[in-house]
């Protein structure tokens, strides 16, 4: 059995004395909740001090985005030994927004997945169609694409710490979800890609998380399908009760 990640990402919302709110209020509504990992992915600025609000509860902490070096002239970067010196676990990779605005492509989030997995940060891998792609039937040649790409250089022993997460973008902040089966057959096609490239055992271990517009009201349909072990949530994770509403789907 997989364990669900159920991961919040932020994205550009939150001062650190919002985000400490927000944890001061979330950590009661999922206090000893352990059947799922809980991530939140708050911006750089608010790092440090919700690592230091969440300390030795059952919540865990990642970076939206960084870069693949570990240190050098590249004004305005994180590197991934900046993220482990202040304690952060997970990392974010290849978000549609970074992609879309800030000239992310496969091959950087190779590299970057690369220098997470050198670091031993957990990253969650984005992948996911555009709107126009799903209409012209191009879904799984995108899908395919983009993960044997960012895939390039990966060892079989180090998927049980990888996470993907399925966003199809024209789901992403549009109130528009995939419904349970769309998202059901693109797992599928991402986990029979991981098997065949890096065998049933390193496929049967990595964690695909679905992303697109997920609240309380749509994760348990989602959640309860066998290929999804866990959500990405963007908009529905700024408020503390619907970011646990959806925690214990
Ligand atoms: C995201 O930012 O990864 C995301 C899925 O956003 P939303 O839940 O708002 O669609």
């Amino acid at each position: 059995m997989r364990k669900k990640v159920i991961a919040a990402n932020w994205k550009m919302y939150k001062t650190p004395a919002q985000a400490q709110e927000f944890v001061k209020a979330f950590l009661p509504l999922v206090a000893n909740h352990d059947r799922d990992e809980i991530v939140l992915c708050p911006s750089d600025t608010s790092l440090s001090v919700v690592i230091a609000a969440v300390a030795g509860t059952n919540v865990a902490v990642g970076a939206q985005n960084m870069y693949f070096v570990d240190e050098g002239a590249f004004t305005g970067e994180t590197s991934p030994v900046m993220l482990k010196a202040i304690s952060a676990t997970h990392v974010i990779l290849g978000h549609s927004e970074r992609r879309q605005y800030f000239g992310e492509t496969d091959e950087t989030v190779n590299k970057k997945l690369l220098a997470a997995l050198k670091h031993e940060l957990k990253p969650i891998v984005c992948v996911g169609e555009v709107l126009a792609e799903r209409e012209s039937g191009k879904t799984e040649e995108v899908l395919l694409r983009q993960i044997r790409k960012a895939f390039e250089g990966v060892v079989a022993g180090q998927c049980a710490s990888i996470v993907i997460a399925y966003e199809p973008v024209w789901a992403i902040g549009t109130g528009k979800t995939a419904t349970p089966e769309m998202a059901e057959e693109a797992h599928a096609i991402l986990r029979r890609d991981i098997a065949r490239t890096l065998g049933q055992e390193a496929a049967d271990a990595i964690r695909i998380l679905y992303g697109g517009s997920v609240k309380p009201e749509n994760a348990t349909a989602l959640m309860n399908q066998p290929e999804i072990d866990g959500a990405l949530v963007g908009g529905a994770s700024l408020d503390p009760q619907s970011f646990a509403k959806i925690v214990k789907y």
